[in-house]
């Protein structure tokens, strides 16, 4: 069965509408697939979704599940909402007027390191010249983001976390820290700790793969096997921009659970309950429903 709950569109930084998205996603044999448009912010960015658009957001989506669901593709309504301390969390009402199926929560903003925008994705030359303003010190920004996160995770308030080590992804070949360091894998799994402990959910996310930015999922391997010790569930995310990113990775990401020691994954059925699925079942197509 294939599922992902983290689908952008034109609504933010995506390559395509959210029509094509969840026909590609039929094509690709989906089951289950929620959107998640990068939710406004109380300032504007040239990649979340602007206010105004939101209720036209949530009308398109509704419509496409109803026209999809007859033909066994589920449709879910969602937002991905960032966490920045003091300013915006996944649970805010703000969000309420459109009752999203589910909320993906999602440290992307670092704070007061920069006297312009800084998120740990930003593209590599930006985020160089962040990191030269830091002396080239990078523990800064590992800190303060999973620092965000584990707020973020007790705060609570969405369904699924998002890209778990989303700091790596400027760190190809270790370029600014080393990810098996022990101060970094310490702050990295007390978040993964702590999310295992209240119960809540990560997605093994392929969107860095599939981007090319990184060669491994979020989040990376080690990170994985000490969900599994924990106990720790997990759903899968394609954080997919464009069609062709639409089960292209999900192997991938199976493949990572596995590695892992992971038995099962989670997904959110039509009546939005999270289900067990063994790893060999998630991951194939839908056999019924192709016309
Ligand atoms: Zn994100
Ligand atoms: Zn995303």
């Amino acid at each position: 069965m294939l599922f992902s709950y983290h689908t952008h569109t034109e609504f933010c930084d995506g390559r395509a509408g959210a029509a094509d998205m969840a026909q590609a996603s039929f094509e690709a044999g989906y089951s289950f697939l929620g959107f998640t448009s990068h939710a406004p912010l109380p300032f504007a960015t040239s990649w979340n979704m602007e206010w105004k658009r939101l209720d036209e957001y949530a009308s398109l989506i509704r419509s496409l599940a109803s026209a999809w669901e007859p033909r066994g593709l589920v449709i879910f309504l969602g937002l991905e909402i960032d966490y920045i301390e003091g300013l915006v969390a996944p649970r805010d009402a703000a969000y309420d007027s459109i009752a999203p199926d589910f909320r993906l929560g999602s440290v992307h903003f670092l704070k007061n390191l920069a006297d312009d925008e800084f998120t740990v994705d930003e593209p590599a030359d930006t985020f160089a010249a962040h990191m030269a303003r830091l002396g080239g010190d990078a523990s800064i920004v590992w800190k303060q983001y999973y620092g965000n996160l584990s707020a973020m995770i007790e705060a609570g308030g969405f369904d699924i976390i998002g890209h778990f080590d989303l700091v790596k992804k400027n760190n190809a070949g270790g370029r600014w820290f080393d990810e098996e360091g022990k101060d970094y894998r310490a702050a990295a799994f007390e978040a993964v700790d702590r999310a295992a402990e209240l119960d809540r959910i990560a997605e093994i996310n392929t969107g860095g793969l599939a981007r090319g930015k990184i060669d491994s999922t979020y989040p990376s391997a080690a990170i994985l096997k000490r969900m599994r010790e924990k106990g720790l569930r997990l759903t899968l995310g394609d954080d997919a921009h464009a069609p062709a990113h639409l089960g292209s990775y999900q192997q991938a990401a199976i493949a990572a659970a596995k590695n892992a020691g992971y038995k099962s994954l989670w997904y959110m059925d039509s009546d939005r309950n999270w289900k067990e699925i063994g790893v060999d079942e998630a991951g194939s197509p839908r056999e019924s429903g192709r016309e």
